[in-house]
């Protein structure tokens, strides 16, 4: 069985002291309504300039909340002005790194290549890469819903192996920051091929354990449909996750 993740991204909001206040605000509001971490897995994705804060509150309170970086460089070390590196991240206790977040892919012009060499670098320091594929609008255009992202995802497996750690998040470019979410039966179909991708690119176990998200103005009104779905493990929350209320009602979308 795959544990569900519920993740927020914060792109670049919340400087350090307002992640202080959101972390403790969240991890209140979770302990009251008695969370269990183990059933539904919660991290954040705050900016790199919050972090060691996150990371101070999380062991001084021993909070079981989950987080990472938004991104890593495809370097270890050197000079690379502005990258940070995984290892970095890893000092500072994040679990996870995203990798190929569209906004970094079309914005940043990432290809498939730096892409895959991120999430082998977040691999490599024994974080959990977070691999972020979906289609634009124009993509789908010109090609089956699924055929961008499974192409992306095989590009970002080059180097992985089965046994692997890593999550996949479907997010369609069309559906980010939009207000209008992929309907459950959208998400469902393309995150079916992506794990038949893993599957390809690992093993069947392999695929089997993996975790797949759904990304797109998934909010606490549509969380539920996404669960549902056989293929979907969990959601990569853009702009509902700034939110504590709202973000603390998409993790507690069982009840
Ligand atoms: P929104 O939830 O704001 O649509 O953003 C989704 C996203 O890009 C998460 O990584």
């Amino acid at each position: 069985v795959r544990t569900p993740l519920i993740a927020g991204n914060w792109k670049m909001n919340f400087d350090h002291l307002q992640a202080i206040a959101f972390v403790q605000k969240l991890a209140w509001t979770l302990k009251d309504a008695a969370h269990d971490y183990d059933d539904v897995e919660v991290a954040i994705f705050p900016p790199f300039t919050d972090l060691r804060s996150v990371q101070t509150l999380v062991q001084a309170d021993k909070l079981e909340l989950k987080y990472g970086g938004q991104d890593v460089s495809t370097h270890v070390s050197g000079a690379y002005t502005g990258e940070i590196s995984a290892q970095f991240l890893k000092k500072l206790d994040c679990d996870y790194a995203i990798v190929g977040h569209s906004e970094r892919r079309y914005r940043h012009v990432e290809s498939d290549e730096t892409v895959a060499a991120k999430a082998k670098a977040a691999r490599d320091a024994e974080l959990v890469p977070l691999i972020c594929v979906g289609e634009t609008a124009k993509d789908l255009e010109r090609h089956e819903p699924s055929a961008v992202p499974a192409n992306q995802l095989r590009g970002a497996l080059i180097d992985f192996k089965a046994g692997d750690d890593f999550v996949v998040a479907y997010e369609p470019v069309w559906a980010i920051g939009a207000g209008a979410a992929a309907t459950p039966e959208q998400a469902q179909n393309v995150a079916s091929v992506l794990r038949r991708v893993v599957a390809q690119a690992t093993d069947e176990a392999t695929a089997q354990k993996t975790r797949i998200l759904y990304g797109g103005s998934v909010k606490a009104d549509n969380i539920v449909g996404f669960m549902k779905s056989p293929d979907i493990d969990g959601v990569l929350v853009g702009g509902a996750s700034l939110d504590v209320e709202g973000f603390a009602s998409i993790v507690r979308y069982k009840k």
